[in-house]
């Protein structure tokens, strides 16, 4: 496997060029608040992945500075999940915990510096206290204290004299500094809780900005990587180290993309919520993005590392199509497993003109496989082939068996369909057909023409199995949560028939089912009386269709950007460079956002246009971004039908909210369709935003009354279905409704 080098590779090669550190040294730094993930899988493979190819070391670090959520448990998912995907964490796993008295000295030394000092303003006033991005905030009273009353008061917080809240260590730093974070950040709160580890010995912990920064200095880290959200929290790792006068060598943050994927939800506290609401059947349901679960449903650990290795490491963050992943894990499959035949809905089908048994000695692997091995399937006048197998009136281009189309038995001979039997409801039960002696596979001299070969087992030696069919947990491409669940994603079979050989003859964990996809023998359920076997991935990407169809181009303005990227960034020339701080420092755009403009200069050119005529940064910035760009990839050209002088004006009746962005996103489909001005589009289609609450409120009354049960499960303590009234409301009015409104109005109604 031949790895391209990233960003964070060249900066390790200078640092080991300059004889920076001794020995290049990374930590994977998990909260252990839940299993791990997919994401959390290209953190490891990163950070243990550097330490490997520098002759280094990777920690695994437990970041247990927050009580009421930690649990052993999931220590034991983290360690289980660094293991499997075949990295080596040493001896022992590290923990913050194991520094808190460290830490706490620290802390104090900052309060002798005169550089911390207890605080004690409530949430609130601290808040207003704060300012924001346009202004300068300002200190509260108490930063004034002396040193002493400070000692004094964190002793007393340490000691467990005051209640959680009461008050906060914080770090004098610059109440006007234009990063927000590095406004006096709190370094420590009390919270009297029971910590898994080191149990009622402490009743203040330090928060993550200051535990982080010292657990990888106390570690000897080199390189301490993150993703992009802590981009603003790297001030103050520095301001600690900096200020605490630490000597080198110590440890850089460095940050990279977060991994998303469509379709899938990725934060354990929304995993952590499908599990207790026991949508899933546990942290290692075969259906979730956590490792457990991978492991479970049949992935090998080469595919994830494969999937990882290929959406490589990243400045900028992107959604990768959850078909990458599948991809990976069939083509890994596809060289490695035996193939096997298994009818998940059968039909008896009794061959009329054949008498006794007989084996077929049949090859496991196909020819361009590298492995052999073969099994004896046994042939007899009573089969089962599947359901869909069969059609009694074949639309066009359907190749399986009909009344009147022969059709291989894979392995096997032709067979001919003679008669159909059905029941009383005119369901059909059972075929009746004749084989042809001659067809057999390998020495067929029938000259007979089929169109396909089927799956198919003996009647009298097939074994009975479970097959547990998965498929997309979310059916919406940016699950928000349980609202999105796609209600099919466990279809249990338990009544599949598969040939004896692989039962009898265990030849792997993993099949290929002909003509079904990719199979694992269930690690949990999977017993010799009941074989349970779970449904890896199909043979074919059957998504990207089904979604084509159900849902034309639904890309919201809303919605992050979809674009990939893939192994190594180049870097920015000057002038690129120039613009992503432009747009990222003056214009306030997010990273990737800037990212994506500055690199382009056709983008960049026709943001500079559009800003000419809306002041309006981020918004003209965001369309540009994610939807311009989609349209200007999807036509391969940038002759665009709109301006970007229309594009101002259709993000200048966002911004009036003269229109919804949900109705934005149809405009935005027009222009490019015709190139009519967005307020003319408006106006014709009449998709002017309602407002006014005496045209909502019927709306709202009609919805209420209609969903009584709903309105009872609300006020008995049920809130997230506000969002159901919401969404029925706007639904209503074709996305019209202005959802401020809807929602302030729909608030007051369930009270
Ligand atoms: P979550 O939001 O899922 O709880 P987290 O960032 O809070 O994730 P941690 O347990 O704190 O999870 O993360 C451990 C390490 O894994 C961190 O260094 C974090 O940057 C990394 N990580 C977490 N999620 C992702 C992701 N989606 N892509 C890449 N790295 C991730
Ligand atoms: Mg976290």
């Amino acid at each position: 496997m031949s790895k391209s080098k990233d960003f964070l590779r060249t900066i390790v090669e200078n640092d080991i060029q300059s004889s920076k550190y001794k020995e290049i040294t990374t930590r994977f730094p998990p909260e252990p608040n839940g299993f791990p993930h997919i994401g959390h899988a290209k953190s490891i493979v990163l950070n243990f992945g550097i330490a490997k190819d520098y002759d280094g070391h990777c920690n695994l670090r437990m970041d247990d500075t927050n009580p009421t959520k930690e649990d052993t448990k999931y220590v034991d998912a983290l360690k289980d999940a660094v293991e499997w995907l075949g990295f080596d964490y040493g001896k022992e796993v590290y923990f913050t915990s194991d520094y808190f008295d460290k830490i706490h000295n620290y802390a104090i030394q900052l309060i002798k510096m005169g550089k911390a000092y207890v605080d004690s303003v409530d949430e609130e006033e601290m808040r207003e206290l704060r300012g924001t991005v346009t202004t300068s905030g300002q200190r509260s009273k108490f930063a004034s204290r002396t040193i002493e009353e400070n000692l004094e008061l964190f002793e007393k917080m340490k000691n467990g004299e005051f209640k959680d809240g009461e008050h906060v260590l914080r770090a004098s730093i610059d109440m006007g500094a234009s990063n927000m974070k590095m406004r006096d950040p709190l370094l420590y709160r009390i919270r009297h809780a029971f910590h898994f580890r080191t149990q009622d010995k402490w009743c203040i912990y330090p928060m993550y900005d200051f535990a982080h920064c010292l657990s990888d200095y106390i570690e000897g880290v080199s390189h301490s990587i993150c993703t992009l959200e802590f981009e603003n929290n790297r001030d103050i790792y520095n301001w600690v180290l900096n200020t605490l006068e630490l000597k080198a060598p110590r440890p850089y943050q460095y940050e990279f993309a977060r991994l998303g994927i469509n379709y899938t939800v990725m934060s354990k506290r929304k995993l952590l919520e499908l599990v207790e609401n026991k949508v899933v059947d546990g942290w290692d349901d075969p259906r979730l993005p956590t490792i457990a679960g991978y492991k479970r449903r049949g992935y090998t650990k080469e595919s994830i590392l494969n999937f990882c290795e290929q959406i490589g490491v990243a400045k900028a963050n992107s959604i990768v199509d959850v078909s990458q992943l599948e991809f990976c894990i069939r083509d890994d499959l596809n060289k490695k497993v035996p193939r096997v035949l298994c009818v998940l809905e059968p039909l008896k089908v009794t061959i009329e003109n054949y008498e006794g048994i007989e084996n077929i000695d049949s090859p496991y692997y196909p020819h361009d496989v590298p492995k052999d091995g073969t099994r004896e399937i046994p042939f007899s006048n009573e089969i089962y082939i599947d359901k869909n197998d069969f059609n009694e009136n074949p639309p066009k281009g359907y190749f399986r068996l009909t009344p009147t189309q022969p059709v291989r038995l894979r392995h096997g001979y032709i067979i001919t369909c003679t008669d159909i039997i059905k029941n009383d409801s005119g369901e059909i039960i059972e075929l009746k057909a004749k084989y042809h002696s001659d067809s057999k596979s390998g020495s067929d001299t029938s000259g007979i023409k089929v169109k396909s070969a089927i799956q198919w087992v003996s009647a009298s030696t097939a074994k009975e199995v479970e097959v547990r069919v998965y498929d997309r947990l979310f059916k919406d491409e940016a699950p928000e949560g349980l609202e999105d669940i796609n209600k099919t994603s466990l279809k249990v079979i338990k009544n599949a028939l598969i040939e004896p050989a692989v039962i009898s003859q265990k030849p792997d964990e993993r099949f290929q089912f002909e003509r079904e996809g990719y199979f694992y023998c269930d690690p949990i359920d999977y017993t010799d009386a009941k074989p349970v076997f779970n449904k890896i991935v199909g043979l074919k990407d059957s998504w990207s269709k089904k979604t084509n169809e159900s849902k034309p181009k639904e890309q919201s303005l809303e919605k992050a950007n979809k674009v990939q990227v893939k192994g190594d960034v180049e870097p920015m020339t000057g002038v690129q460079n120039k613009l992503f701080t432009k747009y990222t420092e003056e214009l306030k755009l997010n990273s990737e956002v800037a990212n994506i403009i500055a690199r382009d200069e056709y983008l960049s050119l026709f943001y500079a246009e559009s800003l000419l005529v809306l002041n309006s940064p981020v918004g003209l910035a965001n369309i540009i971004a994610n939807d311009v760009a989609r349209v200007i990839k999807e036509n391969q050209s940038t002759k665009l039908k709109f301006t970007a002088t229309q594009i101002a004006e259709l993000i200048k009746m966002i911004d009036k909210e003269i229109i919804s962005s949900k109705i934005a996103k149809q405009v935005f489909d027009s222009m490019v369709k015709d190139g009519a001005n967005p307020s003319q589009i408006v106006e014709d289609k009449g998709l002017v935003q309602i407002s006014d609450p005496s045209k909502i409120e019927p709306i709202i009354d009609e919805i209420i009354a209609k969903n009584q049960d709903n309105v009872e499960k609300f006020k008995s303590g049920n809130t997230k279905l506000l969002g159901f009234f919401v969404g029925q409301v706007l639904k209503q009015t074709g996305g019209k409704a202005n959802p401020k409104v809807v929602n302030e109005l729909v608030a007051k109604k369930l009270k």
